[in-house]
């Protein structure tokens, strides 16, 4: 029998520790023969702590918001305790289709040997085996992966600039600076399945013929900078990283650069700076990092979930993946939950699904059974979609026919309780507090936004303050260099678009 415990930030936070600690007492008391283990988080944050058992005919059985003092129902067996999950729960997120997050919850993400039993570092052996770098590229050509850290950028065509760039050494940077308000899927897939991670930038290295892969992750990550860590250290025991991979000409190795959390070094060139070691500001473009990024050598940068379908895409095919989607918006894509919504988590869904079937299938609606209002989508730098284009459906370009954007993910729920006025309002002190400085648009215009929502939810707003914030967000959009400042007004300006009448009741119904 083996016994897994979900051992993600979300899982421990709901006592996933304590759990684990009695589960092995229980199992020594009763002289179980047990194989009690960790795994990442499975998605459903909202049922933590998370325990599967697993039978000796593999037949699984799992236990959710599991308490230290109810283990003996688990190592028991007991058939009517209100611990097992509901066939309707599964049924709940059968809708899904999972690549990148498809062993988080089922492998230990600390044991190596758990990976590769299941295929692990497999794509890599097949790109050195059997591929060049140009038919690696063309892989994911096919596939139609764009990048998932917001801008939905070809990855190829950033992979095949990379390998164009002559100069050397070259390098491969995984962006796992994940800095939204509300998103975690970064999180969950380096706490999870590291070893995909690695898996993924050790192929999009050869691709680009880089030797050194650094990962960029946010000092706030403990757990996810542990597992890591970890992961690597294990990969260079089993010679899965190092000198001439696979008996080929083929080396690689990767570090991790723990960053201090600012939001502005998920921008590409922040990031690098940030990386030699000076501020974390954006520079001017071109030139690009393919041609002159880290020490000004061609560097390319992908965030996490990019780098986690890569592994899938050359095992399966770059056809397979391009099945799933829409016809400009392939794979699938994950989304974190969160806000008003009953079944918080992380969701991986095929790009195309309403957003609808999401918060209402996948979710399980709204908390309380209240009325859906809105749902924030790109974090600060998106928009809010209200609740009569929740059929609207996730992929790049309908989104952006709304106002909102994909983003890296995250989806922040909001019912008919939520101001608008204030969640703009939050999302802007965010972005302004996050501003560089370099840019005085940016800088200031933000600030001056931001004073501007604040009389409004105070009751001080005065006539012409909308449109003042309009004329604000036009002038900070098109006078900033990057895309902290370009985006920053967004959140406001979908709200004015979406709820106006909200605005000019906190304007002109004073009481
Ligand atoms: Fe800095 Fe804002 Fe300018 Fe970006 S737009 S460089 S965050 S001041």
């Amino acid at each position: 029998m083996k016994i897994i415990v979900g051992y993600g930030s979300c899982g421990i936070a709901a006592g996933a520790n304590k759990v684990f600690d009695a589960l092995e007492l229980g199992i020594e008391e009763q002289k179980l023969k047990a194989d009690l283990q960790i795994a990442g988080c499975n998605g459903m944050c909202y049922l933590e702590p998370i325990v599967d058992v697993i039978d000796n005919d593999g037949n699984k059985q799992t236990y959710v918001k599991v308490t230290p003092e109810r283990i003996n129902e688990i190592l028991n067996d007991v058939k009517d305790t209100d611990l097992k999950i509901t066939e309707e729960e599964l049924l709940e997120r059968s809708n899904q289709f999972r690549i990148v997050t498809e062993k988080c919850g089922t492998i230990n993400p600390e044991d190596i040997n758990e990976y590769i039993e299941i295929g692990g570092y497999k794509a890599i052996e097949k790109c050195i085996a059997e591929m060049t770098q140009e038919e690696v590229i063309e892989e994911m050509k096919i596939s139609g992966l764009r990048g998932r850290g917001g801008a939905g950028f070809p990855t190829w065509f950033k992979w095949n600039a990379a390998l164009q760039s002559k100069a050397t050494p070259k390098y491969m940077v995984c962006n796992a600076d994940e800095g939204d308000p509300g998103a975690f899927m970064d999180r969950s897939v380096l706490e999870g399945d590291p070893h995909n991670l690695i898996e993924g930038m050790m192929i999009g290295a050869y691709a680009i013929g880089a030797e050194e892969g650094i990962v960029y992750v946010r000092a706030e990550y403990p757990l996810a900078i542990i597992r890591l860590q970890n992961a690597i250290e294990q990969a260079r025991q089993k010679g899965l990283l190092g000198k001439n991979l696979f008996n080929s000409n083929f080396s690689f190795d990767l570090r991790i650069k723990a960053g201090a959390g600012a939001f502005v070094c998920g921008e590409e060139t922040a990031l690098i700076a940030s990386l030699e070691g000076e501020r974390g500001m954006p520079r001017l473009k071109p030139p690009f990092p393919a041609q002159k990024g880290y020490w000004d050598q061609p560097t390319n940068i992908n965030n996490v979930e990019t780098f986690a379908n890569i592994p899938w895409i050359i095992l399966n095919g770059g056809n397979k993946y391009s099945e799933l989607g829409t016809e400009k918006s392939k794979g699938s894509k994950v989304f974190a939950l969160t806000g008003k919504v009953k079944n918080g988590g992380l969701v991986e869904v095929p790009m195309g699904m309403p957003i609808k079937d999401i918060i209402f299938g996948l979710g399980g609606g709204i908390l309380e059974d209240k009325e859906f209002k809105a749902v924030q989508m790109g974090g600060p730098s998106g928009g809010c979609i209200p609740s009569d284009l929740i059929e609207t459906t996730v992929d790049y370009e309908s989104l952006a026919k709304t106002g909102a954007i994909m983003g890296s993910g995250g989806m922040v729920v909001m019912d008919e309780t939520t101001c608008m006025v204030d969640m703009a309002r939050f999302f802007l002190d965010f972005t302004r507090n996050e501003s560089c400085g370099k840019c005085i648009h940016c800088r200031i215009g933000t600030k001056r936004m931001l004073e501007i929502l604040t009389r409004i939810t105070e009751g001080d707003g005065k006539d012409g303050d909308i449109e003042l914030l309009e004329d604000l967000a036009v002038q900070i959009k098109d006078g900033s260099l990057c895309g902290l400042g370009q985006t920053a007004p967004n959140p406001v300006l979908s709200t004015i678009r979406y709820f106006r009448e909200e605005y000019e009741r906190h304007i002109y119904d004073k009481k």
